[in-house]
């Protein structure tokens, strides 16, 4: 490693090992849908930003700028098809974003969980920590491999199974809201929620298979926003950025938009599951 790759001197990353889940729609910058390469770009800066610090990184990323199943069906075009239309967006978007990393210097792996071997890897689980633990970039393309699932359930999934600290969950919301932030001026932010609060509260944080998998794997789920640059850094950090989900009571929400958040403690870093 060369001296300017060396992780920096001051304060240590809260997590060694962590798995973001970034939604196609980060890709699609001010574009109605498909790819912009300005927000492709952006991400990668983000991402490589927190691999420098000697983070290892896995990321799954969204599909929902090109095809999201569920809205695509109908007509002759059946759901399961529309699926693996979805899950081939998925794997478009990890290439995108696997050239913009590697511009950058930054090594990386797309591992695919649908064959595509002229440009992905197979997911193969040991194969994905022997790259992380070289500290590459791994990004997760084609979803679980399965119809009627989606990539934030893939994020739950990969999170465990390659013993990451946490499923950081990058959005356009900088955390979760008592109602849709975007339509009601005082919506409200929780600083920390328990999977049940999400999964009985319908909050929106992700659907009810990709919790109950968090739950079942007590593995911390911090949602905040990618829209605030060096957010991803910060969340890596320990900063109280964002919404955390965990086992523990959540809080009263605190004021919505623009209003501070209360201070938290960031998740314990979580021992490996095996
Ligand atoms: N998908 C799927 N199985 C998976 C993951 C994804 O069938 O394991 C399909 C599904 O149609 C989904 C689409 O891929 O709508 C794109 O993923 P998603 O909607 O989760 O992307 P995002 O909303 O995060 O951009």
């Amino acid at each position: 490693m060369s001296d300017d790759r060396r992780p920096p001197e001051g304060p240590r990353p809260r997590f060694k090992r962590v798995l973001v889940k970034i939604s196609g729609d980060a890709l699609k910058g001010e574009l109605p849908h498909g790819i912009s390469n300005a927000a492709v770009e952006a991400v990668a800066a983000e991402c490589v930003e927190v691999a420098r610090l000697g983070v290892e990184l896995a990321l799954v990323v969204g599909g929902g700028n090109i095809v999201r199943g569920a809205d695509a069906a109908g007509g002759t075009l059946k759901r399961a098809t529309a699926d693996y239309m979805g899950m081939l967006a998925t794997m478009i978007n990890s290439l995108a974003l696997q050239d913009a990393i590697e511009a950058l210097g930054q090594e990386t792996r797309v591992m695919s969980a649908l064959k595509a071997e002229e440009v992905a890897e197979p997911y193969i689980r040991r194969k994905a920590l022997s790259h992380l633990e070289k500290k590459r970039i791994v990004i997760l393309a084609g979803g679980t491999g399965n119809p009627y699932f989606t990539t934030d359930t893939t994020a739950a999934v990969r999170a465990a199974e390659i013993g990451a600290e946490a499923l950081l969950k990058a959005t356009k919301v900088d955390g979760v809201y008592d109602r849709d932030p975007v339509r009601h001026r005082d919506a409200r932010r929780f600083d920390k929620l328990s999977y049940m609060d999400c999964i009985k509260g319908s909050l929106g944080v992700m659907d009810a298979t990709a919790i109950t998998h968090c739950m079942g794997n007590s593995l911390p789920i911090i949602v905040f926003s990618l829209k605030q640059k060096g957010n991803i850094r910060r969340v890596v950090m320990g900063e109280p950025v964002g919404t955390l989900v965990d086992a523990g009571p959540g809080d009263a929400p605190t004021d919505g938009a623009g209003a501070p958040p209360g201070r938290r403690e960031a998740p314990a870093p979580r021992g490996g599951l095996e």
